[in-house]
């Protein structure tokens, strides 16, 4: 199933992104935890790429199991830094044939020392190229509300936004953001400049403090007062934490059901439970 296709409805749909194991490490636990996150009926899984080798080699398999295994459309994330045009292709390939239907294409995060040459593809707009020509993914893309850390502003930002969406991403699934208003004036402004795909929220659930500090330095998302005061007033006390994070995702979510904004994507950060709980406290709205 095309998630292009399922974006396309009205209602709301709700999707999971995971992470597979790293290189050597033990499938069973990520297979148990897909196998939990079933249980609530998402729409689809996603499951990331580890640039430089990290995971890149387990993420097929993760998603051939979901989508033969579970029955559940996935998507693979694929990111272009790191590898060269010549291995992009056999990557292509290998999810061709393992009938792997939807890919997120993405740049990833450049190495250190690392200069890319016409060996490599720059932007994550020339991978999306790259995809179409295989003529049988559904391709999406990444976008940021609070703009892209490297962007030089929003404004360009949102041009290399739109070119994107121009080279072939039928839709897009954000960055996280703790401030739905971010969100909405970012709709606001990519309609503006006919950005006109399905645009994908995404939730990260705050479950530790650690967490946020290293998502916030990845992602440059800012914390609204109301957020900081709760982690504030919880940082010490792991489990209120963590039921505070819940109630903040699941409010976050029910704020932008009720304004309009259908697609809503966890990351799971691979915790079922804390999924599972969001999704209990939906149960009547989804
Ligand atoms: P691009 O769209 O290529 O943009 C990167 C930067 O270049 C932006 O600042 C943009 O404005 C600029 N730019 C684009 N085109 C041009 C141009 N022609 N000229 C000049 N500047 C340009 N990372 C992983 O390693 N694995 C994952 O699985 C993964 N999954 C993700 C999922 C989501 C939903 C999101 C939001 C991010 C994910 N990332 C992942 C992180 C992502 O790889 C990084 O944020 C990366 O730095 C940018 O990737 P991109 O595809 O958005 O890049």
């Amino acid at each position: 199933m095309l998630i292009s296709e399922k974006l396309k409805s009205n209602r709301v749909c709700t999707s999971f992104e995971v992470f597979p194991p790293k290189n050597d490490m033990p499938f069973e636990p990520v297979k148990n935890a897909v196998c939990e996150l079933s249980a609530f009926s998402p729409d689809y899984i996603s499951v990331t790429y580890g640039a430089g080798g990290g995971t890149s080699k387990n993420t097929p398999e993760i998603v051939s199991f979901i989508q033969d295994e579970l029955h559940i459309p996935s998507v693979a994330h694929l990111t272009c830094a790191s590898s060269t045009k010549e291995e992009i292709d056999v990557i292509l390939n290998e999810l061709k044939s393992r009938g792997i239907k939807n890919i997120l294409a993405l740049r990833g995060d450049i190495p250190d020392g690392v200069q890319p040459d016409d060996n490599h593809y720059r932007y994550a707009s020339e991978l999306i190229t790259k995809i179409r020509e295989f003529d049988c993914f559904s391709v999406g893309a990444a976008c940021y509300p609070e703009c892209h850390t490297q962007a030089k502003n929003s404004v360009e930002d949102l041009m290399h936004l739109k070119h994107k969406v121009d080279c072939g991403a039928e839709y897009l699934i954000t960055q996280m953001f703790f401030d739905n208003s971010a969100l909405y004036s970012f709709l606001y402004r990519a309609l503006k400049v006919g950005i006109d795909v399905p645009v994908v929220a995404g939730i990260m659930p705050v479950i530790n403090r650690k967490q946020i500090v290293r998502s916030c330095s990845l992602s440059g998302a800012t914390l609204p007062s109301k957020f900081r005061i709760m982690l504030d007033r919880f940082s010490d006390e792991p489990e209120s934490l963590r039921q505070a994070g819940i109630a903040y995702a699941t409010e976050q979510i029910i704020d932008l059901i009720s304004n309009g904004v259908s697609n809503i994507h966890i990351y799971t950060m691979n915790k079922p439970e804390v999924a599972g709980k969001i999704i209990e406290n939906l149960s009547s709205i989804l």
